[in-house]
C-alpha cells in the first residue's frame, strides 16, 4: 500500500494512491497511522505529490554505513548515533532545497526514511517492526562546513528545506535489502544498499524508543551510504529508495 499526500481545497490530504499512469487518490480523513478512514472521495494523483509526513520529531541515525563513517574520517559507533531534525526542515517532493548563505558546503545524503504506525516506548528489537507504519526516502541535506564548525548538528542538519520526504509512505520494503541512491543533475553519486547498514531498521526503532517515545507519523532518517557531495544552485537532485519511487528535487539559493 502507497499512502501519499494531495494538496485539495481542504489542504493536505493524505490518500492510499493506486495505479501508476493515471494514479488515482483515495482520499483519507486523517493519516492512516492515526487511524484515517476512506471518505469515499477519489482524486486525480498525477500531479504532485506533497510530503508525506507530518511528524511531530524527526530523529536521524548518524554514520549507520561503515563507508561513510571512514569517508568522514570518522570512527563507526559502537551504538546508534541520534540527532533531530526540526519538523519546519520538511520539504515537498519537487521543492527546493535552498542553500543558505551562512554555508559555502551544502551536501547531500540520501537515506531511508522508516514511519512509525504506533506509538513506541521502550520496545524490544523483536517486536520493533510492528510499531512500523512504512518507508519512505529522504535526503538528509548537510551543511557539512556549519557541521564540522558546531558541536552539535543542529544547526548544520537543520536549516529550512534541508529534509525532503517522499514522494510517498509504502508499507511494504525489503527494509533490510534496498538500495539507496542519489543522483545530482542525472549523475550517480550514492550507490549503496541498506545491507550494508551498521545498525538496521528493528535496532533502531527500539533503540530510539528506548531515549524518547515515538509517536505515530514520527520517523527515522537510518543514515547515508558512502558518496555524499555537494549541492550547488540550479542542480537536479534525485533520492531513490528500492521501490519506493524517485524523490526528485531542485537546489536554489536560500
Ligand atoms: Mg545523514
Amino acid at each position: 500500500m502507497r499512502i501519499g499526500v494531495l494538496r485539495t481545497p481542504k489542504g493536505r490530504v493524505f490518500a492510499r494512491l493506486e495505479g501508476e499512469s493515471p494514479r488515482v487518490g483515495h482520499l483519507l480523513d486523517a493519516a492512516p497511522w492515526l487511524g484515517g478512514k476512506p471518505t469515499g472521495e477519489t482524486l486525480s494523483a498525477d500531479g504532485a505529490l506533497l510530503c508525506p509526513v507530518m511528524p511531530s520529531k524527526i530523529v536521524c541515525i548518524g554514520r549507520n554505513y561503515a563507508a561513510h563513517a571512514k569517508e568522514m574520517g570518522a570512527d563507526v559507533p559502537a551504538e546508534p548515533m541520534l540527532f533531530l531534525k526540526p519538523p519546519s526542515a520538511l520539504l515537498d517532493p519537487g521543492g527546493t532545497v535552498l542553500c543558505p548563505p551562512e554555508s559555502a558546503k551544502v551536501e547531500h545524503e540520501a537515506e531511508l526514511v522508516v514511519v512509525l504506525g504506533k506509538r513506541a516506548k521502550r520496545v524490544a528489537k523483536e517486536d520493533a517492526l510492528a510499531y512500523v507504519f512504512g518507508y519512505s526516502a529522504a535526503c538528509d541535506v548537510t551543511a557539512r562546513d556549519i557541521q564540522r564548525k558546531d558541536v552539535q548538528f543542529t544547526r548544520g542538519k537543520g536549516f529550512d528545506t534541508f529534509c525532503p520526504i517522499g514522494p510517498w509512505v509504502q508499507t511494504e520494503l525489503a527494509y533490510g535489502s534496498t538500495r539507496v541512491q542519489c543522483r545530482v543533475n542525472g549523475v550517480t553519486k550514492q550507490d549503496g544498499t541498506t545491507a550494508d547498514m551498521i545498525f538496521d531498521v528493528p535496532t533502531l526503532v527500539a533503540y530510539v524508543s528506548h531515549m524518547m517515545t515515538l509517536e505515530p507519523g514520527d520517523v527515522i532518517l537510518t543514515g547515508t551510504p558512502e558518496g555524499v557531495g555537494p549541492l550547488l544552485p540550479g542542480d537536479a537532485l534525485e533520492v531513490e529508495i528500492g521501490g519506493l519511487g524517485v524523490l526528485k528535487l531542485g537546489v536554489g539559493k536560500g
